[in-house]
């Protein structure tokens, strides 16, 4: 069994976030990572379980903007990050 799961956060600009990219044709193995614009939490999204409440034809660029901060409330400025897990 692998313990080892890097995970490498690379910013939007790291890796094309197109307008068109959905949760449906991001790979399965992008992680998606959110960071609040204002207070800078970070948390990683469920993609299952946000496809089950928004659908799986939302765009990310959408989705960051419905993006609500745990800590602080702020619902702007809410930056994706997308991870990669290690292929096996
Ligand atoms: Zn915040």
């Amino acid at each position: 069994m692998k313990h080892r799961r890097s995970i490498e956060l690379a910013p939007p600009e790291g890796f094309a976030v197109e307008e068109k990219q959905t949760l449906a044709t991001l790979p399965q193995w992008f992680v998606v990572h959110a960071r609040c614009g204002v207070c800078g939490y970070q948390s990683l999204l469920e993609r299952r379980g946000i496809a089950r409440r928004c659908g799986l034809d939302l765009s990310l660029a959408r989705l960051a903007g419905r993006l609500k901060c745990r800590e602080c409330g702020n619902r702007s400025d809410n930056l994706l990050l997308l991870g990669k897990l290690p292929r096996d």
